[in-house]
């Protein structure tokens, strides 16, 4: 059996030149007679693949000298409380909520501050981006916080909100690393790896320096500290030592691509395929509005629960895989992130056309 068509929303597809690559390094790293797993995360060998994979991370997002990149445990879901115990300096905080983790994180804030919902889409099941050009930002809000790509609903912030003047903290677990971006405009980015960068257990957080302070809510967990863990330069206790090993070698394969211009490119080409065709499909339809289109989900429908079901089996028979929509949403949803080859993408097309043609 060889490798399947993985449309998982994550954990999700990796590279196969990097899973190649990390199992012909399995048993002895280098020449250093043992596996990354296996070794001492203060040791010199350890120490040049974390500071590689920061300056790598570094290089391809653009990230400025006054921004510091931490490495974390705990996944994206820990940054919901961590981010409040930082930053609510003025206990204070505005949420654009435009799904279920936008919303996890708003209420995960709401026990340290004022957490105020601004904007939502909630209305029509987070199926849009609200219209974020001028909304009642809290005067006193420490910032302003978005989910910039809704995993399970299939939708992106294709233009950032105007936090008028506010710090903007973003969640881009989803979009991470799919297209370039300036770091600049953001207070804080964060993701965990799993969707489109690595395996489960890390979590990356890009912060500017000014946002680093001793001034944390009492009785913020030391590892939860951005201060204490930014000092320590992600080595603070052990951090999740392979997991970031392989996210070294997933950016070292980006920037082979040709970087985060070439991956968004790659990443139209193979949206507009899937996207064109729900549009002509009579049976398969998207779920969202098409201007707040997610380059990485892609949720559909047919509109009947037995068809979609059926599709799901069938199309797991035939060697594409994970294609169940979100339990909150259903239908079908495929994530087609960075390491989804485009043939994945033409080839599931490919067996839809067929589907409807043979249950039309
Ligand atoms: C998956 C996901 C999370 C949750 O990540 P964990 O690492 O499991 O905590 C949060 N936000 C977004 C946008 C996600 O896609």
């Amino acid at each position: 059996m060889g490798r399947i068509y993985n449309f998982s929303a994550g954990p999700a597809v990796l590279p196969e030149e990097v899973l190649q690559e990390a199992a012909a390094e399995m048993l002895d790293y280098k020449g250093c007679g043992m596996s990354v797993m296996e070794m001492s995360h203060r040791s010199k060998v350890y120490d040049a693949i974390i500071k590689e994979a920061e300056a790598d991370l570094r290089d391809l997002m653009n990230i400025p000298d006054n921004y510091k990149v931490m490495f974390l445990q705990g996944g994206a879901s820990l940054q919901f409380s961590a981010i409040p115990m930082n930053l609510m300096k003025n206990k204070v905080a505005d949420f654009i909520v435009t799904g279920q983790w936008a919303k996890k994180a708003y209420q995960e804030a709401a026990k340290y501050g004022k957490a105020n919902k601004i904007a939502t889409s909630e209305d029509k099941t987070f199926s849009y981006i609200p219209d974020c050009s001028d909304l009642p930002i809290s005067e006193d809000a420490d910032y302003v916080y978005i989910c910039e790509n809704n995993t399970i609903y299939g939708t992106k912030f294709h233009e950032l909100p105007n936090t008028k003047g506010k710090d903007l903290v973003a969640d881009v677990s989803s979009c991470f690393l799919s297209e370039p971006v300036d770091v600049t405009k953001y207070g804080l980015i964060y993701g965990g790896v799993q969707k489109n960068i690595g395996p489960a257990g890390v979590v990356i957080v890009i912060i500017r320096e000014d946002l680093i302070t001793e001034d944390v809510l009492p009785g913020t967990p030391t590892m939860c500290n951005y201060k204490i863990q930014s000092d320590a330069a992600s080595l603070y206790n052990t951090p999740p030592c392979y997991g970031i090993y392989i996210c070294g070698k997933v950016f070292k394969w980006i920037k082979k691509q040709g970087g985060l211009a070439a991956m968004k490119e790659y990443n139209e080409k193979k949206a507009k395929i899937l996207y064109d065709f729900l549009d002509e499909s009579k049976m398969f339809k998207g779920t969202v509005e098409k201007k707040d289109r997610s380059l990485m989900n892609v949720p559909f429908v047919t509109g009947d629960k037995d068809l979609d079901a059926k599709f799901v089996k069938e199309a797991a028979a035939a060697g594409f895989e994970n294609l169940k929509g979100h339990r909150s949403v259903g239908g079908m949803r495929a994530s087609i992130y960075n390491a989804m080859p485009i043939e994945g993408v033409e080839k599931l097309v490919a067996f839809m056309k067929k589907f409807e043609e043979e249950n039309a």
